[in-house]
């Protein structure tokens, strides 16, 4: 099977009772953030959403590697790929800035993390598509020099007014994608809050606009006009990795393909959605653990493109593993989706 019992990473963990626990799981949608950008940043609508209690726990997260890997051994986890949090680069409105600010975060979460505890920590680089030739350079610094497995990119990016924002379809960031497809390496597309003045639908219900609603709103239609957008013909090997059980499209692409069976072309795609759905496109678990969707997703998707995560500090790692942990699954499949089709897509040596 490959598969092998990394006790030496689960310290002092007792399941309880009937309950298992796999070790050596990779986790793909963990957050972090420097304590110099909590300094400098706006303010987060997340911080202002939620109870003070719940923000408690994330923050002391957020910046210590220590309790991440207290709460990795208690979990079998033995890999974290740390990105920066939402929405991270792509809200700073000044372009040389964003550049700047991407360099300085990717060089931080390495000597914070990735370098000092090679084994437990990787990471996604942050870039700046504000300037999407600094993004490739970016990228492949930190894929060549630091060892990064590919990027993570919150949604449209901001550029000089926070409601002027662009879309990583859109052919200034082709570039991007063909750097991506050269290093071999996949784009997470991470959500974020709706278009600042694209909200009237969330009027009076504010706190949907965030994790509990408009994030995945937001990111599934990213991701849609992404696969519309005939990219993945002109980059058949580009890979794209959708948090949140793939954000509603499992259930919802379906749906989509049978009416555009009998619209005018939408976009310049050349193949039904759900192919590159198939092929081009990898899931996680992260915030999402309901044994049914999952099924659904399993249902609908390539069993070798879904893959465990948390989206920790948001998200309780407790829950996350023992959930996945304890989903009906065969051995082999838990093994796949636990570890080996990120070790895979990311080439992790370990
Ligand atoms: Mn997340």
């Amino acid at each position: 099977m490959g598969f092998e019992f990394r006790k030496e990473y689960v310290k002092d963990y007792v399941a309880p009772y009937g309950q298992e626990i796999m070790h050596g799981k990779i986790a793909l949608e963990e957050h972090y953030e420097s304590p110099q950008w909590e300094a400098t940043g706006d303010p987060k609508n997340e911080t202002a959403r939620n109870k003070e209690d719940y923000f408690e726990a994330v923050k002391a997260r957020l910046h210590s590697a220590d309790i991440r890997i207290a709460d990795m051994d208690r979990n079998g986890v033995e890999m974290f790929i740390m990105s920066l949090t939402q929405p991270g680069i792509q809200e700073v409105l000044d372009t040389k800035d964003a550049v700047a600010r991407a360099h300085e975060m990717n060089l931080w979460i390495y000597e914070n993390y990735v370098q000092k505890y090679p084994k437990r920590f990787n990471a996604f680089a942050a870039v700046a598509m504000q300037d999407p030739e600094s993004a490739c350079k970016e990228l492949e610094f930190c894929v060549k020099e630091l060892g990064f497995v590919g990027a993570l990119i919150n949604g449209y990016t901001m550029k000089n007014d926070k409601n002027n924002v662009e879309y990583l379809d859109e052919k200034q960031n082709f570039i991007f994608w063909k750097k991506l497809v050269e290093l071999n390496v996949p784009l997470y597309l991470h959500p974020r809050d709706p278009v600042p003045n694209q909200q009237r639908a969330y009027e009076g219900y504010s706190g949907l606009l965030g994790s509990a609603w408009g994030f995945g709103a937001e990111t599934a239609i990213h991701a849609i006009r992404l696969l519309c957008s005939g990219i993945f013909d002109e980059l058949p090997t580009a890979k794209l990795i959708l948090g949140h059980l793939g954000e509603g499209l499992p259930f919802g692409l379906p749906r989509l393909q049978h009416r555009l069976n009998n619209q005018k072309p939408c976009g310049a795609h050349k193949k039904p959605l759900t192919e590159y759905m198939e092929k081009n496109v990898y899931m996680t678990t992260s915030g999402h653990f309901h044994t049914r969707a999952f099924i659904d997703t399993l249902m609908e998707c390539d069993n070798r493109h879904v893959m465990f995560s948390s989206d920790t500090p948001y998200e309780s790692l407790d829950e996350a593993a023992t959930w996945f942990d304890n989903v009906p699954l065969s051995y082999a499949d838990r093994i796949r989706i636990g570890r080996t089709n990120a070790a895979e897509l990311l080439k992790l040596n370990i």
